[in-house]
């Protein structure tokens, strides 16, 4: 006992508590002065307060996706950063049109009108509409088992819904994706006129879930309109077809394809006061789909980037290393903003180490899942220690964001944000993907969280992948 006051009093006597703390103290002290900051003086809240509810959903080529630009740069502007600029980028331009229509027609003249909305990339129905039978797959591989013969003239309705049973519900999004994504190209193979696919959405509701799909290398005039149906309207059809399978039924879609526009990614950057060449990326998708106001995606991704660069200014924290904020346009239907990005930072040379996204929603944030070498992922393991006061526990390998994937090369370290799951698939891509379904303590949580882990990467460095013996493996 005596022995350890002493050596107690020897440690304590040679180091001034107070003016030279172990880097554990210092880092402990300077993520509790990134939470106070986000939480008591944030600022995400209100950028995105303004970007759901002054300017709106922002689809690719949209006015409000330019004016979207403009606010986002102008606030950048105001933080007094080093650089910003805007990135040009073309992007494609779609539009819904008129509200869609359509019903389910039992017998004749009896109707019932269901839910839906146009996939986005999707061809319109003929002026008329579309009406045929219904025949109901529960995935792209059931077609070949149906075959030309059962499909051919039909509508197809996939079915397959969202596995509830797991507890990630990415995974479960994973599992059903392809049905919107290649339904329509692969039911258009068997003579199908048209496809329309339970909402990707594991809650029983009435709101219609668009997203993005692709007729791959099919022909202009072989492409079929493609439509995603509510929970409640699929169930009530698969319901229906189960009683009756020569039911019709009747869409209307009146959404069209436009030129490629020119539209940007905003950027913008602290230069680092030591190592300028050595990049770290934080970001969010600016542009979202038009049913909503897209304020969990990525609405919230794009401010909570925002206020890292926000953060770290305010603190007076000066990083060694470059930090930029990328505001990439147009990752929901063709990621040409987070692939220009990449081609210029590719053609200038530069040396991106880290690259983090925010895309997955503003709900309590978990943790991060990286993209990562072995030895780069055990240093940000030793991390987890400092994150344990603020419930963050989830560090795991796969996958970062769909945005910042297309740096991938080198040592570059890519991540993603990982809040709470649970609720994002209610409102991804619908209509109630909207600014009061964002909790303000949440929002600004995730942006700490992330300013953290930059901190820390800024502070320590990230390790070098031994490439040699990489290549060996
Ligand atoms: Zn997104």
């Amino acid at each position: 006992m005596k022995k350890i006051f002493f050596a107690f009093f020897v440690f304590i006597g040679a180091h001034s508590v107070f003016s030279q703390m172990n880097p554990e103290e210092a880092d402990s002290l300077m993520f509790r002065k990134i939470y106070d900051m986000s939480l008591l003086n944030g600022k995400s809240y209100d950028w995105l307060d303004y970007l759901s509810n002054n300017i709106g959903g922002r689809l690719s080529g949209s006015y409000q996706a330019q004016q979207a630009v403009e606010y986002t740069k102008a606030q950048l502007e105001e933080l007094g950063l080093d650089k910003v600029w805007l990135q040009p980028v073309m992007v494609p331009k779609w539009t819904r049109g008129a509200k869609e229509f359509a019903y389910v027609e039992t017998s004749p003249g009896l109707t019932k009108n269901v839910n839906i909305t146009a996939l986005g990339g999707s061809v319109p129905t003929p002026a008329g509409g579309t009406k045929a039978r219904v025949i109901e797959v529960q995935g792209v591989e059931d077609l070949a088992r149906y075959g030309k013969e059962q499909i051919q003239g039909k509508i197809v309705f996939f079915n397959r819904p969202m596995r509830p049973d797991l507890i990630s519900t990415f995974e479960s999004y994973g599992g059903c994706v392809d049905q919107r994504y290649s339904g329509a190209a692969e039911a258009g193979k068997y003579g199908a006129v048209g496809v329309i696919v339970r909402s990707m959405n594991l809650r029983m509701d009435d709101l219609p879930h668009t997203g993005s799909m692709s007729y791959g290398e099919t022909p202009v005039s072989k492409r079929i309109p493609a439509a995603a149906i509510s929970t409640n309207d699929a169930a009530y059809l698969s319901g229906l077809l189960t009683m009756n399978n020569e039911l019709e039924l009747y869409f209307k879609l009146n959404c069209e394809q436009h030129a490629d526009v020119q539209s940007y990614n905003v950027i913008g950057e602290i230069t680092g006061s030591e190592h300028p060449e050595e990049i770290m990326v934080v970001g969010g998708h600016l542009d979202s789909w038009d049913l909503g106001d897209g304020s969990h995606d990525d609405g919230a991704g794009v401010v909570q980037s925002m206020e890292v660069l926000r953060l770290f200014k305010e603190l007076n924290y000066k990083p060694k290393r470059t930090l930029r904020v990328v505001l990439f346009m147009n990752e929901e239907n063709g990621l040409r903003g987070g692939n220009k990005y990449a081609e210029v930072a590719k053609s200038k040379n530069e040396n991106h180490i880290f690259a983090l996204e925010s895309d997955a929603g503003g709900f309590t944030p978990r943790g991060f899942s990286f993209d990562a070498d072995k030895a780069q992922f055990s240093q940000i393991q030793s991390w987890k220690e400092l994150f344990k006061p603020y419930l963050i526990h989830y560090f795991e390998m796969g996958g970062s964001g769909a945005d910042v994937a297309p740096l991938k090369k080198g040592d570059v370290v890519l991540a993603g944000l990982r809040p709470d799951s649970q609720r994002y698939f209610d409102h991804h891509h619908a209509a109630n993907d909207t600014f009061e379904h964002v909790n303000k303590r949440e929002l600004e949580l995730g942006a700490a969280t992330m300013a953290s882990l930059v901190y820390l990467i800024d502070k320590h460095g990230l390790k070098k992948i031994d490439t040699a013996k990489k290549e060996k493996l």
